[in-house]
């Protein structure tokens, strides 16, 4: 495990182009839920198909990232053409965020190396328990391991030249992060903003918030508290993630106010990333 210290200084920094793809936008049991049968599980939009929650963060000839490996990331993969991971990111250590940990056996393989992952030392524990047979070093007969490079974010960080920005959140009690990359910010499972992560989100260009439901909820920004946050930011543009089946798409898009939508698994956002 190496200890990554902020690196980025500006005067060496440049905007590059980054292109943002929405991997899944489900809450942890995915939309549809297994055995629901409400309108929104039922809709044959696929708009309301909801894979669990991760976004590619891609910077051309810079780095692909990926944030968080969700249970569907082998079905996310193969869907969007995702070849090449450089780099993964955690926000936190919750079953939606990590159990496709494994399936990046594929990218070790097509790469020929472990990936940099980087996450807190508090997910790393849980990642270690969860995983214990990634960690353990006893050798295996057949089928292999996830080969990762383990770092603990302490601060901003540089992934390929390109500068990421920890937003520490509150995930209930639970402290989490949500990344920035130079213009967007993506902010999932989250029901607090503290204050002193306001700064860091300031003047963002596009942010992505946690919005799982209308119903209050005791670790998730509901619609209405995701719209607080949004016009206390005041983002050009917002997105709202992390759905329940609550949350039609066309049918709350419509009564969202401008330049808040609802994202989609599939859709995808530019960026204007820092690179060095
Ligand atoms: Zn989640
Ligand atoms: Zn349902
Ligand atoms: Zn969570």
């Amino acid at each position: 495990m190496s200890l990554e210290s902020p690196r980025a200084s500006p005067e060496r920094s440049r905007g590059v182009n980054a292109r943002i793809t929405f991997l899944g936008t489900g809450t942890s049991s995915g939309v549809p839920s297994i055995g629901c049968t409400c309108a929104v599980c039922l809709s044959t939009d696929h708009h309301d198909k909801r894979l669990r929650p991760s976004i590619h963060v891609d910077v051309p000839e810079h780095v692909s990232i990926l944030v968080d490996t969700s249970p569907d990331l082998r079905q996310q993969a193969l869907t969007y053409g995702l070849t090449r991971v450089d780099a993964i990111l955690f926000t936190h250590s919750h079953a939606d965020h990590i159990l496709g940990l494994d399936e990046i056996r594929r990218f070790n393989f097509m790469q020929r190396s472990a990936i940099p992952c980087y996450a807190t030392a508090d997910v790393w524990t849980n990642i270690r328990q969860t995983f214990h047979y990634i960690f353990d070093g006893v050798p295996r007969l057949g089928g292999g391991i996830p080969l990762i490079e383990a770092h603990e974010i302490q601060g901003a960080f540089e992934v390929g030249g390109v500068r990421v920005l920890p937003v520490p959140l509150l995930h209930g009690n639970m402290p989490i992060l949500g990344f920035r990359f130079g213009s967007l910010a993506y902010l999932t499972d989250c029901s607090a903003i503290p204050d002193e992560s306001w700064p860091l989100v300031e003047g963002v260009d596009t942010l992505v918030i946690d919005a799982l439901r209308d119903k209050k909820h005791p670790t998730h920004f509901n619609v209405d508290e995701a719209l607080a946050a949004i016009a206390k930011i005041a983002p050009r543009r917002a997105y709202l993630t992390h759905m329940a089946h609550d949350l039609g798409h066309a049918q709350t898009n419509a009564r969202l106010p401008a330049r808040v939508e609802l994202a989609y698994d599939g859709l995808v956002l530019d960026a204007i990333v820092d690179a060095s």
